[in-house]
């Protein structure tokens, strides 16, 4: 399928690691000129490194920390200032601890607001009026099943990440008229650092193993296994293509049927 993307440019932003490398990754491969940022430096030399050998196509990379206002900002100018504006964001961020209501003060609660939530406020704040201008753009927020069903022990996740799918809506409204779409994706259990660190957890908890817990996951999931990142990847480059040009304010779940809603 022709996607109709290759000279777009692109910021997938906390992609060093995971889902956000497997999109940057899934867009590198699709010809698109393509930015990454997280807060490791090291971690984004090894990430941009290991893309060049694979591709042969190198990615611009900036150190930022998505919990802070400034990094984003100077993220953004810098990514503007290489590809002339930015035709597709994806608004990817790190996961918010695990835990339950009375294990979190309101510190804790800010935190995951500023991350989850404020990150993507902000980005798309500085990318939308090059947008508009160009009457051509992209939103894509990564968001969790959590918006959809909440996820046990996952309380911060469960609450905050729901301001997204009223954000992506409501600016779908907003921004339709001007040929930008905004939707969410929302990956199910993935093979990432990310999950293994939850296994981890809970396995202590159970006094089991993580592959004990991942197993358990995995039975609970109608497709009978986990995802692969490059899975999620593929649905985020779908709706950044030319062929999802009617798709907008939506929530498009990829978790091989783990949520039990319709
Ligand atoms: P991961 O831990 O493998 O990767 C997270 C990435 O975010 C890394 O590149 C890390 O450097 C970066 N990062 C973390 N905090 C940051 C910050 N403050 N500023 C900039 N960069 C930061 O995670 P993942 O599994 O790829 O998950 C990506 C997102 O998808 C997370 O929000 C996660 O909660 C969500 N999600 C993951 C799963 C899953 O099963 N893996 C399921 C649903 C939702």
């Amino acid at each position: 399928m022709y996607l109709g993307i290759s000279r777009k440019s692109v910021l997938v932003t906390a992609a060093s690691k995971g889902i956000g490398r497997a999109i940057a990754e899934e867009f590198v491969s699709e010809g698109a000129k393509v930015a990454i940022c997280s807060r490791n430096k090291e971690h984004l030399l090894k990430t941009s490194d290991e893309i060049k050998n694979k591709f042969g196509v190198e990615v611009l990379w900036c150190v930022c920390d998505l919990s802070k206002r400034k990094d984003i900002e100077n993220t953004i100018n810098a990514v503007n200032n290489e590809f002339n504006g930015i035709d597709i964001l994806v608004n990817n961020c790190g996961g918010p601890p695990r835990g339950n209501f009375l294990d979190f003060e309101e510190e804790d609660w800010q935190s995951a607001i500023d991350q989850v939530f404020l990150s993507a406020v902000t980005a798309t704040k500085l990318v939308v009026p090059n947008m508009m201008e160009k009457e051509w753009g992209r939103i894509i927020n990564i968001t969790s099943i959590s918006v959809k069903q909440p996820v046990d022990s996952l309380i911060l996740s469960n609450a905050v990440r729901t301001g997204l799918v009223g954000l992506a809506k409501s600016l779908s409204n907003e921004l339709g008229k001007y040929n930008i779409t905004v939707n969410n994706v929302a990956p199910g259990y993935t093979l990432t650092n990310r999950l293994y660190e939850l296994a981890v957890s809970r396995a202590k908890e159970m006094n089991t193993s993580h592959e004990e817990v991942l197993s358990e996951i995995a039975k609970g999931i109608p497709m009978n296994r986990l995802a692969a990142p490059e899975e999620i990847a593929a649905t985020v480059v779908f709706l950044a293509s030319m062929k999802a040009s009617y798709i907008t304010g939506c929530t498009i779940p990829v978790d091989g049927g783990y949520i039990k809603g319709l």
